[in-house]
């Protein structure tokens, strides 16, 4: 990982008001990375971001939206922490209701712990991600030694 890290960020519907909140005090530390949206998150954090920077700090911003996450975005996003795109992911999974795409979002938790990603479910863990002193530094994660699956004997 650089120091200038891709961010992904998700939020079920009940969490949105919560990822913007996040994202708004968190702005100036945001805007040194990239990011990576599901669908309908990007245009929200894009609209939070735009009232927040001045306008040639929101035109150097750099935010990939994939789908909506019902729509095939949190597959979309497992497989770029697959292809090691993403360094660290924000994700505010909403605990209370059942999703239809509760087996997209089981996929891509199991994946970011799989791949080793910093992973936040929740603001707390979010607020110690972007504040550790290592967003900012360049960073190895251990990634166990999976070789074995890659050609299994059976
Ligand atoms: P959304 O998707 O950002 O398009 O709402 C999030 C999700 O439900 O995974």
């Amino acid at each position: 990982m650089k120091e200038k890290k891709t961010i992904a960020l998700v939020a079920h519907d009940n969490r949105k008001r919560d990822i913007i909140e996040w994202v708004e005090f968190n702005h100036k530390t945001l805007i040194k990375h990239n990011l990576v949206c599901t669908g309908t998150t990007g245009r929200l954090i894009e609209e939070c971001l735009q009232k927040c920077l001045p306008n040639d700090e929101f035109g150097n911003m750099r935010m990939m939206k994939l789908k909506s996450g019902p729509l095939g975005g949190d597959q979309q996003l497992g497989s770029l922490i697959v292809e090691g795109k993403i360094d660290v992911l924000i994700f505010l999974w909403d605990p209370m209701q059942p999703q239809p795409h509760d087996v997209d979002v089981k996929a891509l938790l199991r994946i970011s712990s799989l791949y080793n990603i910093p992973t936040a479910c929740n603001r707390s863990t979010a607020d110690f991600i972007i504040s550790s002193p290592i967003m900012g530094r360049s960073y190895k994660p251990m990634i166990r030694d999976y070789s074995e699956y890659i050609e299994r004997k059976i």
